[in-house]
């Protein structure tokens, strides 16, 4: 009699392909999508994964011939590319508010390239601004885009040049890439490059799929102690870690970090990892601000949202600090919470701006520049991802009481965890396990 065990048949479809197959046919009956997206090669997957089914029952019983049947089909399916493709599916921004998994066609494979699996993805701020109003800042969605950019994976394939990962590498993805040519690259300050494509922002593609192509150089390879959640967090860790570098913190700078949100924790992780002495952190929430506590801040200070409390309220967060501030970080970006940082800044000493809430502030500029408060911007960060890693690695930093909640990626997670996301209150990091 033939034996035809179920993992050769398995192999005739490919697992993968598969296991794509049912992603397809799950996350888009869920979706509600647009049937006219899902493509014939899906309803020809569904006839050979039953044939798969028969085949392997009729092997049970040892019908043979027609097993072979069967598997002739699989296999036939397989090689004319009906079933077995690169079948990726995205989170795809399609307007306001509407977010739907469809496929999404990956670009070749560079000779410097590699195909990524993405295992973890958090959901950045920017992803929310996307969400909700289709721009951020400056930068307009004006056509469907995949949303995300903070995420790690494991190396699927590299490009014909790639010599420095493997496949199976578990890595970190940086997601901007820059021209490297222009004079602020070659100057080393690439994340200030006209040229920069960053995913997940627009018009770029983002990263909220089973797999993308990234340059190898911006794929960091996480050590064994570093799991890929916390791969995913270097990519917010290093809007922190950016922001104490401009500031220069050390042992010798006491911090005031306005806003208790996912990139103020991550200032003041990065700012305690730099030695900083004495952290206060403000906030108008405090649930975020017994986070903050829990997370290592020395004081916590409770404010308003009301800009004539300026004055008591740089009063109360100097008493909290008990001696000068030497750096405050503004990481929301209102007229208010700008006008406390300089207020409270101890005389030549940095504001860091980091949040920008606001594209124009009015904010008492005059009394800060005859105390010699220099005000310093950041925008993203540049070559942060070893020294991530390396804080993550030696433990001393700890992102993961960041991450407070956990979706699946399927058509109702996302729009759960988009919703989490958006509604802020204890919700800092939203995560995505793919
Ligand atoms: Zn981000
Ligand atoms: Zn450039």
């Amino acid at each position: 009699m033939m034996k035809v065990s179920l993992a050769r048949l398995g192999s005739a479809v490919r697992c993968q392909s598969l296991q794509q197959w049912w992603l397809t046919m799950t996350a888009t009956t869920v979706a509600e999508t647009d049937w006219r997206l899902v493509r014939a090669r899906d309803g020809l997957g569904l006839v050979t994964f039953l044939a798969i089914v028969v085949g392997w029952i009729c092997n049970w019983f040892g019908s043979s011939g027609f097993v072979m049947g069967w598997r002739k089909w699989a296999l036939w399916c397989n090689r004319l590319g009906l079933v077995g493709g690169e079948t990726n599916l995205a989170a795809w921004l399609l307007g306001i508010q509407t977010i739907k998994i469809q496929p999404y066609h990956l670009p070749p494979l560079g000779p410097h390239d590699v195909k990524v699996r993405i295992k973890a993805l958090g959901i950045c701020g920017s992803d929310v601004h996307h969400f909700k109003t289709m721009r951020c800042a400056n930068f307009i969605v004006k056509k469907p885009m995949v949303l995300g950019h903070e995420c790690a994976g494991i190396i699927e394939e590299v490009g014909s040049q790639v010599k420095s990962l493997q496949v199976g590498d578990r890595v970190a993805l940086e997601p901007g890439i820059s021209c490297q040519r222009c004079s602020l690259c070659r100057d080393g300050r690439y994340n200030l490059c006209r040229e920069m494509k960053f995913s997940g922002s627009p018009p770029n593609n983002g990263s909220l799929a089973n797999k993308v192509v990234h340059p190898a150089n911006l794929c960091f390879k996480l050590p064994d102690n570093v799991s890929l959640e916390e791969g995913a967090m270097c990519e917010p860790l290093s809007v922190g870690i950016h922001a104490c570098r401009r500031a220069e913190i050390g042992p010798d700078t006491n911090v005031l970090i306005i806003g208790a949100g996912p990139i103020g924790l991550v200032t003041l992780l990065a700012a305690r990892a730099f030695g900083a002495p004495r952290i206060v952190i403000v906030d108008v929430d405090d649930c975020r601000l017994s986070m903050a506590k829990e997370l290592g801040a020395d004081e916590i200070v409770q404010v308003s949202t009301n800009i004539k409390d300026v004055g008591e309220e740089v009063v109360k967060i100097q008493n909290a600090m008990g001696s000068r501030i030497d750096v405050s970080f503004d990481c929301v970006g209102f007229n208010k919470t700008m006008s406390t940082a300089l207020s409270a800044t101890g005389v030549g000493g940095k504001v860091c701006l980091i949040g920008l809430a606001r594209t124009e502030l009015t904010v008492p500029l005059t009394s800060a520049a005859v105390r010699e408060i220099d005000v310093v911007g950041i925008f993203r960060y540049r070559n942060t991802w070893p020294l991530c890693i390396e804080l993550l690695s030696t433990g001393k930093i700890d992102v993961k009481p960041l991450i407070t909640h956990r979706f699946q990626f399927s058509q109702k997670g996302i729009e759960d965890a988009f919703q989490t996301s958006a509604g802020g209150g204890n919700a800092i990091k939203v995560m995505f396990n793919l």
